[in-house]
């Protein structure tokens, strides 16, 4: 049977083998079911099945989302693109932001995050394969835009996110989750305590899992195929 439930369940089957190849202990790796496009139903549903974080793309209707699911302790996830006039919404309804890859936007989530919340824990978005059309900060600038992050008073960084170019090919997607790895290494050892590192999707969270990741974001294998969004849908 095909209901979220046991594709969670199958997706968490994953998780446990991929660690298992890799001897990491499973409570090492975070699953945040990332619920774009899908509705309150199908979050509520994952609920029941015992998933807690939900990872949404797009601000606006993650907030309608939300509002239909206060009834529920969950925890959201920003993962998508965010321009500065959005930044407001994130600061007020999400717990992380995943997708930081500029002072300017940190800045703002940190003066717009209400005293009366949580800090917003957050993650700087590496383009770690150097696409040119794709966000995220170059792998050089990472250090020194971590910095500055981690001194926000409201924000509490918590580590690195990448998206790499999909890829079938096992070996690539492990070399890229590699360099992502070093990456993150370096950062610690720079002296910034970071715990995350949010890599993995539906397609390569074995490779993910085996470079190091601790928290992959999985849609597809949980929810099912997405309808593809119109262009310029906020
Ligand atoms: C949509 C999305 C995911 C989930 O992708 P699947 O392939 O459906 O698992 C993960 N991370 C980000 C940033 C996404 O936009």
């Amino acid at each position: 049977m095909n209901t979220i439930a046991s594709q969670r369940s199958q997706v968490l089957a994953r998780i446990d083998a991929a660690c298992a190849q890799a001897g990491r202990d499973p409570r090492e790796v975070t699953l945040l079911a990332v619920s774009k496009t899908f509705g309150a139903e199908a979050v509520r549903e994952a609920h029941a099945a015992g998933q807690v974080a939900f990872g949404e793309n797009y601000v606006q209707e993650a907030v309608e989302k939300m509002a239909r699911l206060t009834d529920l302790p969950l925890q959201w996830h920003c993962i998508g693109p965010v321009q500065s006039n959005k930044t407001r919404l994130v600061a007020e309804h999400f717990d992380w932001m995943h997708s930081v890859d500029r002072l300017k936007i940190a800045q703002r989530l940190s003066e717009q995050r209400p005293s009366t919340m949580a800090p917003l824990q957050v993650c700087i978005q590496v383009n770690i394969d150097g696409q040119t059309s794709k966000s995220g900060v170059a792998p050089e600038e990472t250090l020194a835009l971590a910095r500055e992050v981690a001194r926000l008073p409201r924000l509490v960084l918590r580590g690195l996110m990448t998206i790499p170019e999909p890829t079938e090919d096992g070996a690539a997607q492990r070399a890229v989750h590699a360099r992502a790895r070093a990456l993150f290494e370096h950062l610690r050892e720079a002296g910034l305590a970071l715990d995350t590192l949010s890599m993995g999707m539906t397609a390569d969270l074995e490779a993910a899992i085996a470079s190091g990741s601790t928290m992959v974001r999985v849609g597809t294998a949980i929810f099912g195929q997405r309808t593809p969004r119109a262009p310029g849908a906020a």
